[in-house]
């Protein structure tokens, strides 16, 4: 059986299980994975996939791509991202779907739209869950080795800033779906603040369970308009 077959037909089924592909769009998510790979060879498998989080597989996928040539361990994240994103839901059908359920119960829409930032892979869950963690007397202290900014002095240096100006900055809404920074796999879902436009998502290397950040439509930056004394 063709290795690189089987595991896109894992992806696909793993999709449909786990992140919200109809059947009407499995042959069109396939092609979107196909593409991103460079067209390899594929014939229908009919492997199928029970796991409910995507390291794994993810692991598999870029074992088969550097045997195969596809691409290398140094791009593994930027395929994992791609491949992911081509799998997810649109923004407007996570919007659907995120309002159906905030209509009924609030902390249902948040758990459900939590658990598929991490099933999608933006949330890095499994790495967070790594992090060194210290709990006395009520205070939490976390040491979060997971995010890329502490692994990368210049990346911490640039801060929220991103070059070419497009997005204006780490965290504007066009961040959504971005293959700029790898955020193919970013969904946000709609907030409305005092009557102004803000937007919801969850932080992809976040210090709790279900960090999240309220984020304004408008790119706002921050700047000190206070008086030091
Ligand atoms: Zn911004």
């Amino acid at each position: 059986m063709n290795k690189l077959s089987a595991v896109i037909d894992k992806l696909v089924c793993y999709a449909r299980k786990n992140l919200g592909l109809s059947a009407e769009n499995e042959i069109y998510a396939r092609n979107a994975v196909l593409d991103v790979l460079g067209s390899p060879d594929y014939a229908f498998t009919g492997e199928t996939c029970t796991d409910t989080a995507p390291d794994m597989l993810l692991g598999e996928l870029a074992s088969v791509c550097g045997e195969e040539g596809i691409f290398t361990g140094d791009e593994r994240e930027e395929y994992a991202d791609k491949v992911m994103g081509a799998l997810t839901l649109s923004p407007s059908e996570i919007r659907r779907r995120f309002a159906r359920r905030l209509k009924v119960n609030s902390k249902s829409a948040t758990d459900w739209f939590y658990s598929y930032c991490v099933k999608n892979d933006y949330v890095k869950k499994s790495r967070l869950d790594k992090n060194p963690r210290f709990e006395e007397g009520g205070l939490v202290i976390t040491i979060n080795k997971a995010k890329p900014e502490f692994r990368d002095p210049k990346k911490a240096a640039s801060g929220n800033s991103v070059k070419g100006g497009y997005p204006k900055c780490a965290i504007c809404r066009e961040n959504e779906a971005c293959p700029v920074r790898n955020k193919r796999t970013l969904r946000t879902v709609d907030l409305l603040l005092d009557g102004e436009k803000w937007f919801w998502q969850y932080s992809p290397y976040g210090y709790f369970y279900q960090h999240g950040i309220a984020v304004n439509c408008e790119h706002t930056p921050c700047t000190w308009t206070g008086a030091l004394s």
